[in-house]
């Protein structure tokens, strides 16, 4: 409890953009997020008074963390299970619990639990040599990191037998590893949803995300072109795996959409990159929702607040624009007077997400031209005159 305010404390472990996001939305209801972070120039501190510097591998830095915090959760998924387990037998309130949250580190543990729930999902084997990739036998296949992967590194498309050498020095380098099937998609779709520990459920229409080299670029919401009843099929997953895994706060389900329906691709516990939409776009944004939940408030509305909304990422451009990105800020303005943007206060780096950009409106090709266009001039400092989705 902060005495100065009469609310409870929420601290965060990880000091990225999320976390940054979830401190904006804690500062309406009352809150000054404490954040774990690793540096002091990560994007939280730089914008939250309360910053503990620690990394989230040490159990020391862990625990006095949490001795000033009412409940704990966390901006990625890199805690070791067993210091969770730890700070939870120590009387902690971890949100999500270790239980839950296993299933967002361990690619392993998430597919073998969802095929016990009998949910859709790609097949897929352990692997802890060479052999048993032959013995599975599907090539193409997609070789995973079981854990420490993400936006697309620790997985590998291996075409035919002879890719498989690549096994051995993973697993030399000490990679868990598993394989999947090649799922032959159409399409990427995230069914975002939130829980409390009361066991209130919710969720936001589901959103199309579009990749890019294993990089979320664009999110819309609402995917189009579904059927109402895929987008029940999907929400109605995402609630059952945060009830069954008892999830507490933000549950983002990633699916592929392949011509027979959904699989799961994985899940994600914690505000994620295909619900940022929801900050302009939706009744309650989902900073504001993992913080009710993880403080077992009454869960928000979802609903959007325009038929088509899309959030476009500001990705750092292979070589850095002439103009800076203060100046170019300006020029955005200028041409885009409803374009929602959110800086992290993070370097530009080729490839990197430093922001990202929202609009509204009637249309979605028309949204999608124009969150494209805004993201694109924010990276390169170039307009894309003559873009057209196709
Ligand atoms: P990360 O944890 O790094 O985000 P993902 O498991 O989400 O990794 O995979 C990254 C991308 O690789 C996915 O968004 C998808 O485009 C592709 N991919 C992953 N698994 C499969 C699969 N089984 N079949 C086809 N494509 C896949």
């Amino acid at each position: 409890m902060d005495a100065r305010t009469g609310f409870p404390v929420v601290g965060m472990v990880g000091g990225g953009q999320l976390a940054r996001m979830t401190h904006q939305a804690a500062v309406a209801l009352g809150q000054s997020l404490h954040v774990l972070a690793v540096s002091a120039d990560e994007p939280a501190p730089l914008v939250s008074p309360n910053v503990s510097l620690g990394h989230h591998t040490d159990l020391d830095a862990l625990r006095k963390f949490a001795a000033d915090c009412d409940v704990l959760t966390f901006d990625h998924e890199h805690v070791p299970t067993e210091h969770l387990r730890a700070l939870l037998a120590e009387g902690v309130e971890v949100r999500p619990g270790p239980d839950a949250l296993v299933h967002a580190q361990d690619k392993l543990v998430m597919r073998r639990k969802l095929a016990e729930l009998g949910l859709p999902i790609p097949d897929f084997a352990e692997v802890t040599s060479v052999a048993d990739l032959h013995e599975f036998g599907q090539w193409p296949c997609v070789l995973k990191a079981a854990r420490g992967g993400y936006d697309g590194r620790g997985v590998w498309i291996l075409d035919s037998p002879e890719d498989a050498v690549i096994v051995d020095e993973l697993l030399a380098a000490g990679t868990p590893l598993l394989v999947e099937q090649k799922v032959p998609l159409r399409r990427e779709l995230a069914a975002l949803v939130a829980r409390s520990p009361f066991g209130q459920g919710a969720c936001w229409p589901l959103v199309e995300t579009v990749q890019v080299d294993g990089i979320c670029v664009e999110v819309l919401a609402p995917a189009p072109e579904v059927s109402a009843e895929l987008a029940e099929q999907a929400q109605d997953l995402a609630l059952r795996v945060a009830s069954e895994l008892g999830v507490v706060g933000v549950l983002a389900v990633e699916l592929f959409q392949t011509d027979d329906g959904i699989v799961v691709n994985e899940l994600a516990m914690r505000p994620h990159n295909s619900g940022h939409w929801t900050i302009e776009g939706a009744r309650t944004s989902q900073f504001e929702q993992h913080l009710r939940a993880v403080l077992d408030y009454p869960l928000g509305a979802t609903d959007a607040l325009a038929p088509a909304v899309v959030m476009a990422n500001v990705l750092g451009a292979p070589e850095a624009p002439a103009m800076g990105a203060d100046e170019r800020l300006h020029h955005l303005f200028a041409r885009y007077r409803d374009a929602h943007v959110h800086y992290y206060g993070k370097q530009e780096r080729p490839g990197r997400k430093i922001g990202h950009v929202t609009l509204l409106g009637d249309d979605m090709t028309d949204v999608r031209t124009r969150a494209k266009l805004a993201a694109h001039w924010l990276s390169h400092g170039e307009w894309l005159d003559g873009y057209e989705i196709h």
